[in-house]
């Protein structure tokens, strides 16, 4: 019997950096579509690079398109998923069992340089609606969602943004999918740092992910109980402003302190420049400071550590888990609603919506930022 293509679907896609809670995101749409939409979800390998890649194949070619959908038809679940050919995958229920707290993405996830150029998103767009696609949702950071954006901008497709990235830096949600998670590891990260920091009295210096923004760094520093934390949004760092930190920590020492965590954020920038890693500037900044002539601890060692893409992976803790949940729901009812038309899904006041793309940052993200740090400084021993 030849498998039959379905009528209309759903595709499905995860782009740019990945981030814990993707794959339960996944999960609860393919899972909500089976079960409650009784609509085919179709994933797509690699993200854009995956439609981009499979529209090449195609080239409107009619023929190509009918091949096409019958390798899909014929490769569902996880037969599709270990064919390397094949860049869409119709999910079925086993293919997304048992990948619920696992980071990453079983999908894949990818950069996509041409995804810039309009000519090439008219391919995938002519794709999809070969493919009978009447609503993509599209996983991922700031990048990600400007790329689905512009699709539905330039398509009366119905384009769904999900906000998944550990920085946390887009400013029209309270959170991102990923963000708990990777606060959960830093947490952890710091409390195996501080063993050693205790035991042979020295400053570490853990420089996180984030991009421009620090709320990453600032999350982990309130719920680790880290020293220090130093954040780009205060502009870029001088000598002076260096040697005031390190005089802070020298400060706590002379006042019976052993250790110090620090937390810089990858965001924070110096004047004049620098070209190395933040941790490493510090650690020679504060080194220098404490190695000074008449400085009453010259043996103080600051030990710099960057803690990089172990913060993206992990067990996605049950906070992202039912934040994919929640944002999946809203997800599929703002593609059965025809009433309203693209948009990305957010959470606002615990309060899960759909906000329209270019929704201005809350202002509300701004305060929440200055309270976690004045938060922090009220908490500390100092
Ligand atoms: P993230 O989504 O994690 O912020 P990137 O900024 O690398 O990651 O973006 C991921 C992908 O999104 C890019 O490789 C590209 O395919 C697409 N993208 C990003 N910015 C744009 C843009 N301005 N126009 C079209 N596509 C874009």
């Amino acid at each position: 019997m030849i498998a039959s293509y379905p009528d209309q679907a759903v595709a499905v896609l995860f782009s740019g950096g990945d981030a814990p809670g993707m794959n339960a995101f996944l999960r609860a749409i393919v899972r909500l579509g089976l079960n409650r939409e009784k609509i085919a979800v179709l994933g797509i390998r690699d993200g854009y690079r995956g439609l981009v890649r499979t529209a090449r194949a195609v080239n409107g070619d009619t023929e190509a398109m009918v091949r096409l959908k019958q390798d899909i038809a014929t490769h569902t679940g996880r037969a599709g998923l270990i064919s390397e050919q094949l860049h869409i995958i119709q999910m079925d229920h086993a293919s997304v069992s048992g990948i619920m707290g696992k980071g990453g993405t079983i999908l894949g996830s990818a950069r996509c340089l041409e995804f810039h150029d309009k000519e090439v998103r008219a391919k995938v767009l002519r794709l999809l609606k070969g493919l009978n696609v009447r609503a993509l949702v599209v996983v991922g950071g700031d990048g990600s969602l400007t790329g689905a954006r512009l699709l539905a901008e330039e398509s009366d497709l119905k384009i769904i943004g999900i906000p998944a990235t550990i920085d946390n830096d887009l400013q029209f949600t309270d959170m991102a999918l990923g963000v708990d998670t990777a606060v959960n590891t830093l947490v952890w990260a710091v409390d195996h740092f501080i063993d050693t920091a205790r035991s042979h009295r020295r400053v570490m210096v853990l420089e996180t992910m984030g991009r421009a923004s620090g709320d990453l760094a600032r999350m982990a520093g309130l719920a680790s109980g880290a020293e220090m934390i130093i954040t780009p949004e205060k502009g870029p760092l001088k000598a002076a402003d260096m040697e005031r930190l390190a005089a802070k920590i020298e400060g706590a020492m002379t006042r019976g302190r052993g250790h110090a965590i620090v937390l810089v954020a990858e965001g924070v920038e110096f004047d004049p420049p620098q070209k190395r890693n933040r941790a490493y500037v510090l650690m020679d900044a504060f080194q220098q400071y404490f190695q000074r002539a008449g400085a009453p601890f010259q043996d103080l060692e600051v030990r710099p550590s960057v803690l990089g893409h172990l913060q993206r992976g992990g067990h996605t803790t049950p906070q992202d888990c039912i934040l994919a949940a929640r944002f999946a729901d809203c997800a599929w009812k703002a593609i059965g609603d025809t009433s309203s038309g693209s948009g990305i899904t957010a959470l606002r006041k615990n309060i899960v919506e759909i906000v329209p793309y270019g929704t201005p940052d809350m202002p509300e993200r701004a305060e929440f930022s200055h309270e976690m740090e004045q938060l922090h400084d009220d908490l500390s021993s100092w």
